[in-house]
Parts: structure tokens; C-alpha cells; sequence
């Protein structure tokens, strides 16, 4: 169990498309250790949710978690913690929503992304178990930011305007933006 560094943009494995788990690799030992690595990583780094390929597996890999004590995000509610395996995005309502979106892998920039706003997501859980969730507002934009990552998507590239991106403490020096519009 050891935390990893996190890969930050312009590192190619971040633009790859990420390969699926084979049922029985989800429960071997390695795929144990690599899960342990993700949350030890996603602890000391804050934030909500981390997907394989920041840490340089190129694999269908995300875990989230809300966390209530998260100082990046006050207001979150808990949620569950989620492991997600291979999986596969449905758009349910395609209204889109907008949040202020952060990366571990841009570290210190915010920028506004809009997304559908209620998904499906059918996908693996760690006992290699079909799982489907229906999603909506601030859950249904983490986990779409973060299964990106298996696709080589970054939140930049979804920005519809650029102009938007700016300096963490820049924005705190703003009054506009809710903490309640803010991810990572
Ligand atoms: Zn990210």
C-alpha cells in the first residue's frame, strides 16, 4: 500500500484509451494492490475520485468517494465509496449542467465544464458483480470526469470556453462561484 504520484497533463498515459479487466484479473492480487494504491493516493492527494491511468496503469479503473471532511469540497454530501470496472455511460437526460471543474491531474487550475446531467452507468464492482447506477447533478459530473480518464479525456477538452480557465487562487479571490460548483 503506497501512494503514487499522480501523472499530470502532458504525460501521454493520460491521452490513452484505457483496456478493460478480464473478469478474473478484477479479482487477482495485483488488481488488490493497485485498488489499495489508488485510495492511499487519493487520501493524501484530497481529492474525490482517481481513475487507473493517473497513477500510470492504462486500465478501466475508477474509485470515488464524497467525502463529508474533504476541505476542497465542504459542502459535498458523504456518498458511497464506488470502484468502477470497465464501464459503460449512458446519457439519460441530456439538459446540461455546469460546474467548476478541477483536476489532480491539472493541478491549481478551475475551469467551467458543462455535461448532461442524469446518466447510467452499468460496470464491474471489485467482486467482478454487474452494477448499474443511475446518476444525476454533482455525482453525475464527477463520474463522468473521472471515467474520461479511461478514454483519454481530460475536463479541458469538454470546455466550451477556454476563457474560463483560471488559477485556484485566483477564483478565491472571487466572490461569484459557489463552493458548491467546485470538483476535482
Ligand atoms: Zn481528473
Amino acid at each position: 500500500m503506497t501512494a503514487q504520484r499522480i501523472l499530470k497533463m502532458g504525460n501521454p498515459v493520460l491521452r490513452q484509451v484505457a483496456s478493460k479487466f478480464e473478469e478474473d484479473e478484477i479479482l487477482s492480487e495485483d488488481t488488490k494492490t493497485l485498488l489499495e494504491d489508488m485510495w492511499d493516493t487519493l487520501e493524501l492527494a484530497g481529492g474525490i475520485g482517481l481513475a487507473a491511468p493517473q497513477i500510470g496503469v492504462s486500465k478501466q479503473l475508477a474509485i470515488i468517494e464524497l467525502s463529508s471532511e474533504s476541505e476542497r469540497y465542504p459542502e459535498a454530501e458523504a456518498s458511497d465509496a464506488f470502484i468502477i470496472f470497465n464501464p459503460q455511460i449512458s446519457v439519460i437526460d441530456n439538459d446540461l449542467q455546469g460546474f467548476w471543474e478541477g483536476c489532480l491531474s491539472v493541478p491549481g487550475l478551475r475551469g467551467y465544464v458543462e455535461r448532461p446531467k442524469k446518466i447510467k452507468i452499468d460496470y464491474l464492482d471489485e467482486f467482478a458483480n454487474q452494477q448499474s447506477i443511475v446518476l444525476e447533478e454533482f455525482l453525475a459530473t464527477v463520474f463522468q470526469h473521472e471515467l474520461d480518464h479511461l478514454i483519454g479525456m481530460l475536463y479541458v477538452d469538454r470546455m466550451e470556453d477556454v476563457g474560463t480557465l483560471m488559477f485556484e487562487d485566483e477564483m478565491d479571490l472571487l466572490d461569484e462561484v459557489g463552493e458548491d460548483e467546485i470538483l476535482d
